[in-house]
C-alpha cells in the first residue's frame, strides 16, 4: 500500500470544472490541459505545501471514553490512561469532534 496521497483534485475534476464554467474545451486533451495550466498549477502549489506539512487539512476525530481511557479512533494509535478533555488528539492533531 502507498503512503503517497491522491491530489484533493483530479485532472479530470478540474476541466469538469472548468468546462462547467466556461463551456465546452475544444482540441481534445492537449486543448484541455493548456486550458487548465494555471489551476492545476495552483493545486500542485497547495498540495506541496500539505505534503511538507506546512498546511493542515483540518478533520475532526472521535475520541472513545471507555474504561478510564482515551483512545483516538482515527488510528493514530494515541491512547492515554484517563479520560481528559482535550481539544485536539496529541496524537494526530487533529481537532476533537464534540457532540
Ligand atoms: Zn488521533
Amino acid at each position: 500500500m502507498s503512503n503517497e496521497r491522491k491530489p484533493l483534485l483530479s485532472d479530470e475534476e478540474i476541466i469538469d470544472e472548468q468546462e462547467a464554467w466556461n463551456g465546452p474545451i475544444d482540441g481534445g486533451i492537449v486543448a484541455k490541459m493548456s486550458e487548465t495550466y494555471t489551476a492545476r498549477w495552483v493545486r500542485d502549489f497547495y498540495e506541496r505545501l500539505i505534503t511538507e506539512g506546512k498546511l493542515r487539512v483540518v478533520q475532526e476525530v472521535e475520541l472513545n471514553y471507555a474504561d478510564g481511557c482515551s483512545t483516538c479512533l482515527c488510528n493514530c494509535g494515541w491512547i492515554q490512561l484517563r479520560e481528559d478533555d482535550f481539544n485536539y488528539c496529541p496524537g494526530c492533531g487533529n481537532k476533537i469532534k464534540r457532540p
